[in-house]
């Protein structure tokens, strides 16, 4: 891989740089980047990102790697990766549309019908409608096959029972994409439908989770007796676990390892700004370790990352350097915060935003990160993907394989 921008790259480049100057503050280089696990999503942020999303989308600077059809530019993976560069630069609303554009917009396109793309797609793009994955039960995570969430056939419609968790941003989405058991009598993958469903409609209740670091990013979703029409249904019935592998791949895309970049940079300026001793901590020689084995860890991360960037390029399917990046990155992240709150000293204890150090950047990130070595794949279950995949070590035992739905024995059963 070449790192330096062809000169169709650089006009580009240029292009985006100049109506960002128009459209966006610029950030002050000198302060902090903002966290990367995102910022609290109030009425007020989702407003704002919602008019960010139609300025960009009305200037032709939205969803660049979707077909035009769609709303899209028809670009490459190139161009979104230097627009993501350049847009970083500037201070924009939080982004609420990874889920949407990332995940369930290439799901509807690999698996909708003519009708689902034009009624769905576009409004997706400019971003005016809001989209949540409504995947993960109570019981059914890791195992996501397992899911009991039942939808059941009455005429052109189907009913809807059962309940969700984890949802992110489902309290302020418009639409869902949910995944549903219409057939317990065969094996477990086989009996699943995948739909669109109106997240206003009777019967659908969303009720924020309140986490550690004081913010509700998720929900627990409840269904009770949710009509959806047949038209609704995303592929065939009994084909949703096939669906849900289409927008569970482009999860791995869209949430990939999460940069340490900016979490690094942040760090050097906390050692910098921080007296140890009376002097700059960042003159202390065992920081100055520290902070060079996570310089070495975060390029190797960077470098790593190339690689499936490389293999999109080429237009093949990334291999499992896809697992090692949130693998070693989330664990990686909550290691550099960790250590930001030692440098911090008893000042560590002060979390609130107008008094602790950084804005409380840090307590945010210490508590917030633990989520990002669960979501999308828990660090158990990348490992087991690179011991299975990349490894070769013999697979685990899965000793409901072959068995009808309703015979795996559960809790609840005697
Ligand atoms: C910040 C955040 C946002 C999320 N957003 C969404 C969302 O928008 N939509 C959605 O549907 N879901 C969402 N999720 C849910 C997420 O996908 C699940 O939490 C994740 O898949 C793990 O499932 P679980 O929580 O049920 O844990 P479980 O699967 O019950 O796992 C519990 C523990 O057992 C371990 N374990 C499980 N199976 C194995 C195994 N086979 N081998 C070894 N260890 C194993 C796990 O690693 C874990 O430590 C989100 C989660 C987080 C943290």
């Amino acid at each position: 891989m070449h790192f330096d921008d062809t000169p169709q790259e650089a006009e580009f480049r240029a292009k985006a740089r100049a109506w960002l100057d128009a459209n966006a503050k610029k950030r002050d280089p000198s302060q902090n980047l903002p966290n990367p696990l995102g910022e609290r999503e109030d009425d007020a942020a989702v407003a704002a990102a919602k008019a960010w999303q139609a300025t960009k989308f009305d200037a032709g600077w939205a969803v660049l790697t979707w077909p035009e059809e769609f709303g899209g530019q028809g670009l490459g993976r190139m161009e979104q990766v230097i627009w993501n560069q350049e847009e970083t630069r500037y201070d924009t609303p939080p982004n609420i549309y990874t889920i949407g554009h990332g995940m369930l917009g290439p799901t509807i396109m690999a698996h909708g019908s003519d009708a689902q793309k034009t009624r769905y797609l576009r409004d997706m793009a400019r971003g005016q409608e809001i989209w949540c994955q409504l995947f993960s039960e109570p019981d059914a995570g890791s195992d996501l096959a397992g899911l009991r969430t039942s939808a059941v056939k009455d005429g052109d419609e189907w009913v809807i029972n059962g309940q969700k968790i984890w949802s992110t941003g489902a309290h302020f989405s418009d639409w869902g994409m949910i995944v549903t058991r219409t057939d317990p009598n065969v094996v477990k993958h086989a009996g699943l439908t995948y739909f669109i469903v109106d997240m206003r409609s009777p019967g659908v209740e969303a009720r924020p989770i309140r986490q550690i670091n004081g913010g509700s990013g998720f929900n627990e979703v409840f269904f009770t007796d949710v009509r959806v029409p047949d038209s609704n249904r995303l592929g065939a019935v009994g084909d949703g676990w096939r669906v849900a592998i289409t927008t569970l791949m482009n999860e791995r895309v869209a949430i990939g390892g999460g940069s340490s970049a900016g979490t690094l940079r942040n760090l050097f300026k906390l050692a910098r700004d921080t007296r140890v001793k009376g002097q700059p901590a960042i003159q202390d020689s065992a920081v100055r370790q520290q902070l060079a084995e996570f310089y070495v860890k975060a390029k190797g991360l960077q470098y790593t990352s190339y690689r499936t960037l490389s293999a999109l390029l080429r237009g093949t399917t990334p291999g499992p350097e896809g697992s090692i990046g949130k693998a070693v990155g989330a664990p990686l992240g909550q290691q550099m915060a960790s250590f930001a709150l030692d440098l911090q000293g008893p000042f560590a204890a002060v979390s609130d935003e107008a008094h602790g150090v950084d804005d409380g950047l840090w307590q945010d990130l210490y508590l917030g990160i633990p989520g990002m070595r669960i979501a999308g794949g828990t660090d158990e279950i990348l490992k087991n993907i690179i011991a299975e995949r990349v490894l070769g070590l013999p697979p685990e035992v899965r000793v409901d394989k072959d068995k009808a739905f309703r015979e795996i024995p559960t809790g609840t059963q005697k």
